[in-house]
């Protein structure tokens, strides 16, 4: 994880963009932290405990305060299996009710998908949610003395992954719904439609900074270009395939390679597999 200040006393700690090792701990993506005269805000905790003194060593390298509020943007692994380290140091764990039910959805199986990947280092992780879950799609923070707003715009990577938006800076924490310099994945638990439509109400916000799940932080019309065109195209061109009745096979084939989007990384692992599962889901619709 590299520091990486993106305005006063706002950090992303950006992860890599390859897969989950076990020399990376499964922190194969971007957390962050804000610093404030009370303590500090640590945004999304890592994939297991063992990650935690990590974690703890980069803020470290920033400020004296110490990590008391911990907030959850998703439910993927690497955004809150390692809360418990903190809540065991007296942070508050904090996220939205839509992401902890989600979180509970997933945990058992992406425990097991961990275990294969890290063995010891998984030791000692066990899943601990938000103990008083925001039942609200927007929740006014203020933490520190910084406001802040956690706020979930529609289902995106996951169902109910959320962002944090910090107006007084105009950084963006955007999780999962936005991926930079590498392509996002569509999974089965993915929402395609409704990620595009999140895409579009972010997009609203005008952050200056936007801190994406995976790659570096960047500005808008990057999240626009690696993110939002490449879910206008995937449901843009699978509707226009759907209309045709064109079979899925055929479609898959035909936009496998798409000039626009191939400088991402992991473009050939990933395009044909985004399209054959938004192919699957805009189907199911009709
Ligand atoms: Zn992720």
């Amino acid at each position: 994880m590299q520091t990486q200040a993106v305005a006063k006393d706002v950090y992303a700690l950006v992860g890599p963009t390859q897969n989950r090792t076990y020399d990376n701990y499964a922190i194969n993506a971007n957390l962050g932290f804000i610093v404030t005269h009370e303590g500090v805000v640590l945004i999304d905790s890592g994939a297991t405990v063992q990650s935690g003194p990590l974690i703890e060593q980069a803020v470290a390298a920033v400020t004296a305060q110490p990590i008391r509020w911990v907030v959850n943007l998703g439910s993927q692994d690497h955004r809150w299996l390692g809360n418990a380290y903190f809540a065991e140091r007296g942070a508050q764990i904090i996220a939205l009710a839509r992401t902890v039910e989600t979180q509970g959805a997933y945990a058992d199986s992406h425990l097991v998908r961990l275990r294969e990947t890290l063995g010891d280092r998984l030791e000692g992780t066990l899943p601990l949610s938000a103990p008083e879950p925001i039942e609200a799609d927007r929740a006014a923070l203020d933490l520190g003395g910084v406001s802040m707003e956690l706020l979930w715009l529609g289902d995106a990577h996951y169902v109910g992954d959320a962002l944090l938006w910090l107006p007084e800076s105009s950084v963006l924490f955007a999780g999962d719904l936005v991926y930079l310099d590498r392509i996002l994945g569509v999974w089965p638990h993915s929402r395609i439609r409704d990620w595009r439509d999140t895409f579009d109400a972010m997009e609203e916000l005008q952050p200056k900074v936007v801190v994406p799940g995976h790659g570096a932080p960047g500005d808008l019309a990057k999240a626009k270009r690696d993110t939002g065109d490449y879910l206008d195209w995937l449901v843009r061109e699978v509707e226009g395939a759907l209309d045709n009745w064109e079979p899925i096979d055929e479609t898959v084939e035909r936009l496998a390679d798409a000039p626009e989007f191939e400088h991402l990384e992991h473009f050939d692992d990933w395009n044909r597999r985004n399209l054959n599962q938004t192919y699957l889901q805009l189907e199911a619709e009709r």
